[in-house]
């Protein structure tokens, strides 16, 4: 199985998994041309990809979806209530590309199997994503106020779990944000700060989880540093030292992750 982190960050969402030759785009919250860019840089013609999956319809994760889709003939795989948000954004996909999943229940796209679960925030239906093939496990969470009971099963035992460190709080509070936004953010239904980022890698850890890449940095209530010092903070804390983490970059493709 092999991940790529194309862009992450509130200004833009986009990642490539790939398995079993079934070659996947999860969001696409850049413009068409900076998505596609990527793809070609990281070796992957657009027109090859099997489909789009969208987590929810925020535009940092649809921007392009309608324009890329168009543009190649793909797939979007959405849910009833990210394809009725996104609609203004995304415009007319062709009905052949329109294809539903249901919250909760799982599907194969050729050989790789997919769980979309619920995730807490404010969007009109949001996911995060499981992707399992050949014994191998990828978890994809992102845009979640709190980690709850639910996500820790569906992310339990991956090989590698991207999950969002969005803030740090202290800068968040001391930050320049207007006071419902600074709320939304830190209400479980906004976005997870480092600190409870860590919390649930420590949790899922006990599972076998060996791999995080931190995601969906905030721009103005984060640094790479900052994130990264602490989760593994919370790591040490909990006496963990074999835990590898990367922090997913905001403008470019943050690695190649073969697992
Ligand atoms: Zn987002
Ligand atoms: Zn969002």
């Amino acid at each position: 199985m092999r991940f790529i982190p194309l862009f992450s960050g509130s200004s833009g969402n986009s990642s490539y998994i790939e398995s079993g030759g079934v070659r996947l785009l999860i969001d696409a919250g850049l413009t068409g041309k900076m998505v596609q860019d990527a793809l070609y840089d990281v070796g992957v013609r657009p027109e090859a990809l099997n489909g789009i999956l969208v987590t929810h319809d925020h535009i940092d994760h649809t921007r392009s979806v309608g324009v890329l889709s168009r543009k190649y003939n793909l797939p979007v795989y959405a849910n009833e209530g990210t394809f009725r948000a996104m609609a203004p954004i995304v415009r007319d996909i062709d009905p052949r590309n329109v294809r539903l999943f249901k919250t909760g229940e799982d599907f194969y796209i050729g050989e790789m199997n997919i769980t979309p679960f619920k995730t807490p925030h404010d969007a009109a239906e949001s996911v995060g994503f499981t992707f399992s093939h050949a014994g191998k496990k990828l978890c994809y969470m992102t845009d979640i106020g709190c980690f709850r009971e639910s996500m820790f099963s569906e992310a339990a035992g991956s090989r590698l779990v991207f999950i969002e460190a969005n803030h740090d709080i202290v800068m968040l509070k001391n930050g320049p944000y207007p006071y419902h936004l600074k709320q939304r953010i830190l209400s479980e239904s906004g976005h997870l700060s480092n600190e409870n980022c860590g919390k649930a890698l420590v949790r899922l850890y006990g599972t076998g989880v060996r791999y995080a890449v931190l995601a969906h940095l905030s721009k103005e209530n984060n640094t790479e540093e900052t994130a990264f010092a602490a989760v593994t903070a919370e790591l040490e804390k909990a006496g963990i030292a074999d835990m590898r983490v990367v922090v997913a970059k905001r403008d470019r493709v943050t690695g190649i992750f073969d697992i």
